[in-house]
């Protein structure tokens, strides 16, 4: 399995374009040891000129065009063939936009977040023109399904939320559950966690993780109060859905006897002073054994 992180950063990137915190004035000035990132985006490919995506991106149109292995291998061909997506979170379908010149898809999402796209977002029917049109895929709960005849997926439900966006009417038919899923991909004994958004941990996750040979996690914030110290004003990161990384709940710590599991944060907000190199965030992050994972990364497993 080879997988590829074309973008790290939360929703925004790094620097976020209206945001003047710490960390992104810095980044603008040249005064800090770190990366610009763009917004979180991976593939992951089980054979040779194969690619599946895993969430859409807004900034999916760049990083499909700035990676060869994303190039066309036909007149009218791409090596991606599918996506499957984690929720209806706009960070993780805004990309499905960039995909809509015409070429033929799966899209693997659950039930929920196939509605929520389908019967109150229309701008998504764009998608449909394609011949033959874009294959909704169903992503159930906890059942191992085949992406293609090497790579197998298991969704995992989270205890998260639905998007803000979605209607009452429509929230009151759909199943919270399958508002956020993880995913566990497998290809052989290589084994994969995916979850950019972490909102609690259960038992389930855990045992996920703990079974994985490589697992992406949230790596949103550093604090609780992370964006009410930036903000002056507003939720935790335990609120909008992300365990933080630091303090005795945070990821690190629970995560702390995970040692044969090779552990990548990912999807950092700006704000999150693990982006500076230099901070001692950043230095505890990576003597706790866990790696940041940064534009451009890439992993064979
Ligand atoms: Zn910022």
């Amino acid at each position: 399995m080879r997988l590829k992180v074309l973008g790290s950063a939360a929703g925004g990137g790094f620097p976020q374009w209206n945001c003047a915190c710490s960390n992104c004035s810095r980044l603008r000035q040249g005064t800090l040891k770190g990366r610009a990132r763009t917004q979180t985006q991976v593939a992951v490919s089980a054979s040779q000129d194969s690619w599946i995506l895993l969430n859409a991106s807004p900034d999916l149109r760049e990083q499909i065009t700035s990676d060869p292995d994303l190039a066309p291998t036909s007149l009218r061909g791409s090596p991606i063939h599918s996506i499957i997506l984690t929720s209806a979170d706009t960070d993780s379908v805004m990309g499905l936009l960039h995909l809509r010149e015409f070429q033929p898809l799966r899209i693997f999402a659950t039930e929920s977040v196939q509605r929520i796209l389908n019967e109150e977002n229309s701008l998504f029917r764009v998608l449909r023109r394609s011949d033959p049109p874009v294959r909704w895929e169903k992503l159930p709960l906890n059942q191992p399904v085949s992406i293609n005849s090497e790579l197998c997926c298991r969704a995992i439900p989270l205890p998260g939320y639905l998007p803000d966006y979605v209607s009452g009417q429509l929230r009151a038919t759909v199943r919270e559950e399958e508002a956020i899923v993880a995913l566990h991909l497998t290809q052989g004994d290589k084994k994969f966690s995916f979850a950019p958004t972490l909102p609690a941990f259960n038992d389930e996750t855990k045992c996920t993780v703990a079974e994985s040979s490589l697992a992406m996690l949230d790596g949103t914030f550093w604090t609780d109060d992370e964006l009410i110290r930036v903000r002056g004003s507003g939720k935790t990161a335990t609120e909008i859905g992300h365990i933080p990384l630091s303090g005795p709940d945070g990821i690190i710590q629970q995560m702390k006897t995970f040692q044969n599991t090779r552990r990548i944060l990912i999807h950092l907000n700006n704000t999150n002073p693990v982006l500076d190199e230099e901070s001692a965030a950043h230095r505890a992050v990576v003597e706790s054994g866990w790696e940041v994972s940064y534009d451009g990364m890439e992993i064979a497993l």
